[in-house]
């Protein structure tokens, strides 16, 4: 009898629908997710990119690399950072003073000191961004593991991200 009751009860059924239709939506965007596979990362690239770890200074492929591109996360292929923003800042990782717009998320490192950088599609570890230290006309260095990134060479196609 009460069930009769809420079925005649218009708009208590309404909201009813609309929670069983909530509920549908969020098992598929679920399902979504948990079928999209990023990218397959070595036991090192994992250690930097989900563990946030740091790479020795000097020791990443794009430290000293100065060829025209677009580095790309390595986890989802966003594209991060453009080639004309990267500068030599001695520092043993790779440096750029600027983002690509909106695809780098900062955050309070757990240090609650440096400002951690992470790429704003996945939230893979990229590194962290210093401000104020004057070394480019930007005024900031975003020091970044080259094992987060993948660079892709000026003229070449840049992979779909993955779960954009
Ligand atoms: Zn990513």
């Amino acid at each position: 009898m009460w069930f009769a009751n809420i079925l005649n009860n218009r708009y208590l059924f309404s909201a009813l629908q609309r929670v069983a239709h909530l509920k549908v939506c969020h098992t598929l965007k679920l399902s979504i997710f948990e079928t999209m596979t990023y990218n397959k990362l070595t036991p090192e690239e994992e250690n930097i990119i989900q563990n946030k770890g740091t790479e020795r200074p000097w020791t990443g492929e794009y430290n000293d690399h100065k060829e025209g591109g677009t580095y790309i996360c390595r986890r989802c292929n966003s594209s991060l950072y453009k080639s004309e923003d990267k500068f030599d800042a001695h520092c043993g990782w790779p440096s750029f003073d600027d983002e690509i717009s909106g695809a780098v998320r900062h955050q309070t490192d757990s240090d609650g000191r440096r400002t951690e950088i992470l790429c704003a599609n996945c939230d893979g570890h990229l590194g962290h961004v210093f401000v104020g230290e004057q070394l480019t006309s930007k005024n900031a260095r975003h020091c970044v593991n080259s094992l987060s990134m993948r660079f892709i060479k000026a003229g070449d196609p840049i992979p779909d991200m993955i779960g954009g």
